[in-house]
């Protein structure tokens, strides 16, 4: 087991906080006369229920994942969205305008938008242009131009002030170019830095790899990113998943918003998680349509290049992607253009859809010309 020391690794004054409490945590009966929280006790302005404060641990619905992830669910964190459990992390250990990240560029942009409005410097390592694998020779020679201690007290306890990478963001899958990161690549970063390490397994289910919640045991500084927004089809009731060591659970816990997750998202995930061959049917219809568009994509001529992806999209490059990008919306075909993002010029992203969404992006792009 690899150890690291989260106290020292957490910012300083996350360590000594206290979370938000309250009167509902110290009672946990289920009935009871509730006048506590002024909420409005007889009843809502809506048909639906929603005049309680919802449970602030969410612990029915991490009951049930932790259970399907084969985690403890004091390894769990829920977020509204992904995009939270990312903002909330790095919240609990940068210290603003001090630490930083690390990102292997083109990639997901929230860790990059999070990391700034926090005022935490991003270091972007280019993938390699030949394969999008990360380069851990650079990722190396990166860290070391940077401070990179672990500790954030010197000898004397005092306070260490200089900037310390306390965080490497690795999308695998990766979004936008579809792809794994090599297995051993990540290994030989779990092992040889001693920062936190952020897979987002955003796509996992698409790639048929085994996930790296497998290896949490392995890794104290191994951090796991899911959420319900791609193949459980739940983009719109905002639910994100973040696994990893209780100790980092806890210190986001402390941090967090008290009523982050809704009890109408509560039920939605609850929903959810119960229903996993509904997921399991539409990652194999996904997959479907997806070998369809492959083989379409590969036969127009404007398509000078398809990307293998491990995900429910699908990278290609064209000569002009902004003039395809353009046509494409003329005639209401919305794609993704990466023409701008760094290693992709004339590329565009599209999402696997219905066979009927498919046919007619394939049908509209074999008429550009
Ligand atoms: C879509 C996506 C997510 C999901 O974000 P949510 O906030 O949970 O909707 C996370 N990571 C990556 C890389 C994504 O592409």
């Amino acid at each position: 087991m690899k150890k690291i020391n989260i106290n020292n690794l957490v910012c300083p004054h996350v360590l000594n906080m206290k979370a938000y409490s309250s009167a509902r945590m110290e009672y946990d009966g289920k009935e009871g006369v509730f006048l506590d929280a002024n909420e409005n006790s007889l009843g809502s302005v809506t048909s639906e229920i929603h005049n309680r404060y919802p449970d602030p641990l969410q612990s029915d619905l991490k009951n049930e994942i932790a259970n399907v992830y084969n985690v403890l669910p004091n390894q769990l964190f829920l977020g509204n969205g992904s995009d939270e459990c990312i903002n909330v992390l790095i919240q609990a250990f940068c210290r603003s305008g001090l630490d930083k990240i690390v990102q292997f560029s083109p990639t997901f942009s929230m860790y990059e938008h999070a990391a700034k409005v926090m005022n935490i410097e991003v270091l972007d390592v280019l993938l390699n242009e030949s394969d999008f694998q990360i380069n851990t020779n650079e990722l190396f020679s990166t860290l070391g131009k940077s401070t990179n201690t672990s500790s954030l007290k010197d000898e004397n306890k005092n306070e260490i002030k200089q900037g310390v990478v306390k965080i490497i963001f690795i999308c695998s899958p990766n979004n936008p170019t579809g792809n794994l990161i090599n297995k051993n690549d990540i290994e030989f970063i779990l092992t040889n830095f001693d920062g936190l390490v952020v897979i987002d397994e955003a796509y996992q289910d698409f790639s048929g790899n085994e996930s790296w919640l497998n290896r949490l045991h392995e890794f104290q500084n191994l951090v796991v990113i899911n959420t319900f927004s791609k193949s459980f089809g739940m983009a719109d009731a905002r639910l994100g998943m973040l696994f990893a060591n209780s100790e980092i659970i806890h210190f986001m816990n402390t941090i967090k918003m008290p009523y982050n997750i809704t009890q109408h998202t509560i039920q939605l995930g609850l929903e959810a998680i119960r229903n996993l061959s509904k997921k399991q049917a539409f990652i194999i219809e996904l997959l479907k349509e997806k070998r369809y568009l492959n083989t379409e994509l590969n036969k127009i001529s404007t398509v000078k290049k398809v990307y293998h992806s491990d995900t429910n999209f699908i990278l290609f490059k064209v000569d002009d992607a902004n003039a395809v990008y353009k046509y494409l919306l003329a005639n209401q075909v919305i794609i993704r253009n990466r023409n701008s993002a760094p290693l992709l010029k004339g590329c565009l992203r599209v999402s696997v859809g219905t066979q009927q969404e498919n046919e007619k992006f394939i049908e509209v792009l074999k008429n550009y010309n």
